[in-house]
């Protein structure tokens, strides 16, 4: 046994972010305030492409927004993947619409894009894709197929800071929103949070209502603007989702960092592939030559034939004090899911059978080199 557990993800927060928080939490201003407003211009501009971002407390309530906001309501169904972690799905829910599960692509672990056409019916109203690890989705035939067949498009960009599709990032694609997320794992974090982006103004104007209360004007303008500050109307049953300044607080010099954590999982990812391409693994999917992958999971499969099953490798890394996890249980196999759908696993052969292969090994900023070294050997040595 190793002397210390190394876990499966950990944040790393600088004493930027310390600083920032106990100036915020001393400055009187603890909600949304002028914390989250930098925190959106700061983001808005990372991406450029003339976005506008939406701070949340969660990418779930930025897809619930997200998906209100395009007009997805009873009765319609959107088209997602199986492959995924149970937000995406649920947020369509909480609208009276229903999920359309499809199956994934073997090559990226994205949405079977050939599977969307074939889903879609006069119900369709969205498509959800998923940037699966942080490996973009086939965002042009997506979006092609979208335009075809008059639908709208939210991605879930949970795992895609940053990422790029075609060149281009992800947040500034032709769809219609995007939303990050910025929960403790995830690229960047603020505790929990996450970003709504879109070049749509209604979409925004209708994001920034519903994320409080259906109030027609911020908390922030009620109070410092010059409009009489006890004056709002509510024009909508809207949400509690507003992002916190304490928060905001965070994920200011979380974002100055974003590159630079890129640069160091991109390291470690390309370690892992060079250490482990000889062995009976399937290696997680890249992106596009000349794209970027966030390397928000470095996801790896047992090849079939392998000398020894996934349960078995997770429990042997385990005992050498190394964490992994599964991504993802598929929601056609999650009880709610599989018994409102009726899903079965031979309805999602390739996620199926990925799921039953797969494990996450730990990536993350604050990984030292030998910390890497240590997972490649543990490993490797499950081999032998
Ligand atoms: C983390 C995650 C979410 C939800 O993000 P929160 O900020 O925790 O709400 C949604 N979709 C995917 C794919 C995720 O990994």
């Amino acid at each position: 046994m190793n002397s210390s557990f190394l876990p499966f993800a950990q944040p790393e927060i600088g004493e930027e972010e310390i600083a920032e928080v106990v100036a915020t939490l001393r400055s009187g201003w603890v909600t949304t305030g002028p914390k989250t407003k930098q925190f959106e211009a700061d983001f808005a501009a990372f991406l450029g492409g003339g976005v506008e971002a939406i701070a949340v407390n969660s990418a779930t309530a930025g897809l619930h927004l997200a998906l209100e906001a395009v007009g997805v309501g009873p009765g319609d169904e959107v088209i997602t993947t199986t492959h995924t972690f149970t937000a995406t799905a649920e947020v369509i829910r909480y609208l009276g619409a229903d999920p359309v599960f499809v199956d994934v692509s073997a090559e990226t672990l994205c949405i079977d894009v050939d599977a969307i056409e074939k889903a879609i019916t006069p119900r369709t109203r969205a498509i959800m894709p998923v940037h699966f690890g942080g490996r973009a989705a086939d965002m042009g035939r997506i979006i092609a197929i979208a335009r075809k067949h008059g639908l709208r498009v939210v991605e879930d960009a949970a795992h895609a800071l940053p990422a790029t599709s075609d060149g281009q990032l992800v947040g500034t694609l032709d769809t219609d929103a995007t939303v990050f997320s910025f929960y403790a794992n995830k690229t960047i974090t603020t505790g929990e949070g996450g970003m709504v982006v879109t070049r749509d103004p209604e979409i925004a104007k209708r994001a920034k209502i519903m994320r409080l209360h259906g109030i027609s004007r911020d908390a922030f303008d009620r109070f410092v603007s010059t409009a009489p500050s006890w004056y709002y109307e509510i024009v909508a049953p809207g949400f509690k989702y507003n992002m916190t300044d304490v928060a905001s607080a965070i994920g200011i010099h979380q974002l100055k960092k974003a590159n630079a954590f890129h640069q160091r999982r991109a390291a470690i990812a390309a370690r892992y592939d060079e250490a482990l391409a000889d062995l009976p693994l399937v290696l997680p999917p890249h992106a596009q030559t000349g794209d970027i992958h966030s390397w928000h999971l470095y996801v790896i499969q047992l090849a079939e034939g392998a000398p020894c099953s996934r349960d078995a490798l997770i429990d042997h890394l385990f005992k050498q004090g190394i964490g992994c996890s599964v991504h993802y249980i598929p929601l056609h196999l999650q009880p709610y899911w599989r018994d409102q759908y009726h899903l079965t696993p031979e309805m999602f052969p390739v996620s199926q059978r990925v799921y039953e292969h797969t494990l996450t090994l730990p990536l993350y900023t604050r990984m030292r080199d030998e910390d890497v070294e240590r997972v490649i050997k543990s490993v490797r040595d499950a081999f032998n």
